[in-house]
């Protein structure tokens, strides 16, 4: 039976760290996020991300727009927040409605402020690493293996999904770790075998229970970042824990593993953004 890899405890920790580091600072960062549009999973996702912030001390804005809102007052509303002095990170909620471009979107937010990481800039940055904001849900996943000292030095790893939000990124942090990493996506050739011989898996595809038991080495690590809601409204991800559980070292439960941890992440990047538009990280302090 795997080691649970315990997301939700380990956001616990960390944001009780981020708290104190607060308590002691004078002024607060402040987070500004962009909901546009009324998608009931968007919604909950910004609801946790305010709740975080208000039980740490974080300042957080939400601006709700109307689902057909123009582009261009989103960008204008982008730009005033640019210019706020008051205002640390700039969170765009996706997905965006249709008529609006996400790329122009993510490009307006200034990069200083990208505490989602989204930004070309710091997606480069990342790519040649030594990026400041590193996305979310990438940075919170190496957090949760770097908790249990999961060596990822001289590891086959395998990241199914190749989003700009996880799956790329993802792969890029694993690479960093010295992992041999393979990027595997809907068009990819014998999936099976290539999971079966790896020592790691990140499954970020969106589709239930999709990584059965006979994609898994007996003793790997398995990373779930699915988020699917069942038939039975419930919750689950794209592994098939139950039986996946009986085979792999450690595997991330959900929900309670990636997800809070890409939570606690968002509130590491808003600090880190604090510090640098300070000019130092004022928050070591
Ligand atoms: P996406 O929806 O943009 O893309 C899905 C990817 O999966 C594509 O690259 C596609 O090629 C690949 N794929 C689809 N079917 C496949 C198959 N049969 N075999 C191999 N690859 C296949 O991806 P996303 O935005 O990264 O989201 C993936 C999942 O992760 C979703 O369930 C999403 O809700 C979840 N998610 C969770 C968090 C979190 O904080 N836990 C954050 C972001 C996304």
């Amino acid at each position: 039976m795997a080691v649970l890899l315990d997301g939700k405890s380990l956001k616990e920790k960390i944001t009780d760290d981020l708290a104190k580091k607060l308590a002691k600072m004078d002024a607060k960062p402040c987070l500004a996020v962009i909901l546009v549009g009324d998608n009931p999973a968007s919604k909950v996702y910004v609801g946790h991300k305010k709740r975080t912030c208000e039980k740490i001390g974080i300042k957080s804005l939400t601006y709700e727009l109307e689902a057909d809102v123009s582009e261009e007052s989103l960008l204008e509303l982008i730009s005033k927040l640019n210019n706020d002095k008051n205002v640390n990170g700039i969170l765009l909620q996706l997905p965006l409605p249709e008529h609006i471009d996400e790329h122009k979107a993510l490009m307006a937010i200034e990069p200083i402020k990208d505490v989602d990481g989204f930004h070309p800039v710091n997606m480069g940055r990342l790519v040649i690493g030594n990026g400041d904001f590193i996305s979310c849900t990438p940075k919170g996943i190496i957090s949760l293996l770097e908790e249990y000292d999961i060596d990822l030095s001289g590891k086959r790893a395998t990241v199914i999904g190749r989003s700009n939000i996880v799956g790329k990124p993802v792969s890029l942090l694993l690479t960093a770790k010295d992992a041999t990493v393979s990027l595997a996506h809907s068009k990819t050739r014998d999936l099976k075998e290539l999971c079966r011989n790896s020592d790691i898996l990140v499954v970020a595809i969106g589709r239930e229970k999709f990584l059965t038991a006979d994609y898994v080495k007996e003793g790997a690590v398995v990373i779930d970042v699915g988020i699917n809601r069942g038939a039975d409204g419930k919750l689950y991800g794209d592994v098939d824990f139950d039986l996946v559980k009986e085979k792999a070292a450690y595997i991330s439960p959900v929900p309670g593993g990636v997800g809070p941890m890409t939570i606690a992440s968002l509130m590491e990047n808003v600090l880190i953004a604090y510090d640098l538009q300070n000019g130092k990280r004022v928050s070591d302090e």
